[in-house]
């Protein structure tokens, strides 16, 4: 049984008073169905963008010639689009051009999957040419009608296969699964942004794992070639269980679902394969992977087009993913400092998650260690104790005033107060940072 809010109701509702077909479709039926809850409310409808403006006395005009109006009712907005047939695709993507139409069938015939080409009408229930229902209740992605030519037509259609089976833990149906190796290398065609909104998603589901399956499928290589490798990296090591890509996937499943923190464990080994040594007893050494790691993570969130915030946190935290730090407080002070207050709460979590997908064997001795460090950096911030240049009791201002020249040098000599202050935090006073700073001024050859 499928409950329509009341306002997209009042909508649907609205448009058949005047005579026009109207359903609700797409993402909110088959949630539905599922049983989760849809995130948003889209309605179909017979009737022409001009004819759905007159009839709500707010509306936007979202995407006009696809046939999309945004209607506000109260303090809510969804989406009214005219059923339509796609035009002519050109490249492999969604065309321009697109022709409405009075039949809800053509319009439920040009969507992806049978799961997403479901209508329902509160009187009429479910409209469900393509066996979608079916399709749910197997739990299947299917696309509809041929998928070969589905995907010639949209590409990015290969990617939202995968990223649903992901978000639904779905099987992708067999055929539908043929057409997307036939079809990968159309992927090429796509731009960056889309190809990285897809892959987000599928990260940020709850079946991270099926990640695997660009590998399968050879979509990898059109869209993440530097996965590739991991996939045939194995690590005969102590502390490892599965070759490189299994596990970080794994990791990637143990970290909180936020973009940041799922591409770093996506990416946090993939200097792996390229650094990869092997010794006499056959164990296997990957001597500084973490900046091979960092440079191919940053050449892939910028390919990408991440913003520039992500890819400097993402960086950073790949590049310190392996860093020891003893569970001891000028340690942690120190390891703080040089990684930035900013991400060490991250790179805490990070690090949980690496270690949760190895070997368990150790699991508990190290992450007990985590959790003193942890303790430790909890106890460091609930003192209040220095660990960036903002906190010293004394500022670039300070020392102009005290009669250094203004510029760069200021920036150094905090920093190297800094330093000090990490080492022994009672030095943290205004009078005594002064007096060191110009100590060591007077030390400095001229
Ligand atoms: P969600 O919003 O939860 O990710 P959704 O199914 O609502 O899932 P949208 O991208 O919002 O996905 O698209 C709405 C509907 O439009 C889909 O259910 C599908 O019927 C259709 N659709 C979207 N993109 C495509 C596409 N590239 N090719 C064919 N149909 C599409
Ligand atoms: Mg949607």
């Amino acid at each position: 049984k499928i409950h329509i809010p009341p306002l997209p109701l009042r909508a649907i509702e609205a448009l058949n008073s005047e005579g026009f077909e109207a359903y609700a479709v797409g993402g909110c039926v088959r949630d539905s169905l599922i049983g989760i809850s849809p995130n948003d409310w889209d309605i179909a409808t017979g009737a022409e963008p001009e004819q759905v403006k007159k009839l709500f006395k707010r509306t936007v005009d979202t995407g006009l010639k696809h046939g999309t109006v945004t209607v506000l009712l109260d303090n809510e907005s969804f989406e009214i689009t005219t059923f339509r047939i796609d035009g002519e695709y050109r490249d492999n993507r969604k065309p321009e051009e697109v022709r409405f139409t009075r039949s809800l069938k053509e319009d439920l015939s040009r969507r992806d999957f049978t799961a997403n080409a479901i209508a329902y009408h509160p009187f009429h229930g479910l409209i469900d040419p393509f066996g979608g229902v079916s399709d749910i209740q197997k739990r299947i992605i299917r696309a509809v009608g041929n998928a070969e030519k589905r995907f010639n037509e949209d590409a990015l259609r290969i990617l939202r296969a995968v990223r649903f089976s992901a978000q639904l833990g779905f099987e992708i149906d067999k055929k539908t699964l043929e057409g997307i190796k036939a079809t990968s290398f159309l992927l090429s065609n796509i731009s960056s942004e889309r190809i990285r909104d897809e892959l987000t998603r599928l990260l940020l589901s709850n079946n991270p794992m099926k990640f695997s399956l660009l590998n399968d499928t050879g979509i990898l290589s059109h869209v993440l070639p530097e996965l590739e490798p991991c996939f045939a990296t194995d690590q005969r090591h102590p502390y490892h269980i599965y070759n490189v890509a299994l596990h970080s996937l794994t990791a990637v499943k143990n970290i909180e679902a936020t973009p940041v923190l799922r591409w770093t464990m996506l990416l946090h080994d993939t200097g792996k394969p390229h650094t990869k040594t092997t010794d006499k007893k056959g164990t296997d050494h990957f001597y500084g992977h973490h900046h091979k790691s960092t440079e191919i993570a940053n050449a892939v969130l910028k390919r990408l087009k991440f913003d520039n915030k992500t890819i400097d946190t993402v960086c950073r935290l790949v590049k310190n993913h392996d860093r020891q730090i003893e569970p001891q407080p000028t340690a942690v002070r120190r390891a703080v400092c040089s990684i930035g207050e900013d991400i060490f709460e991250l790179l805490l979590k990070v690090r949980a998650a690496d270690i949760k997908a190895q070997n368990p064997a150790f699991l508990p001795d190290r992450l007990e260690k985590l959790g003193k460090i942890r303790n430790i950096y909890m106890e460091i911030k609930a003192m209040g104790q220095c660990l960036s240049t903002r906190e010293l009791s004394i500022n670039g201002d300070d020392l102009i005033a005290s009669g250094f020249r203004q510029g760069k040098e200021i920036g150094g000599i905090l920093k190297n107060l800094l330093k000090e202050v990490v080492n022994n935090p009672e030095l943290n006073q205004r009078e005594t940072l002064l007096e060191m700073a110009l100590k060591a001024q007077r030390r400095k050859p001229r």
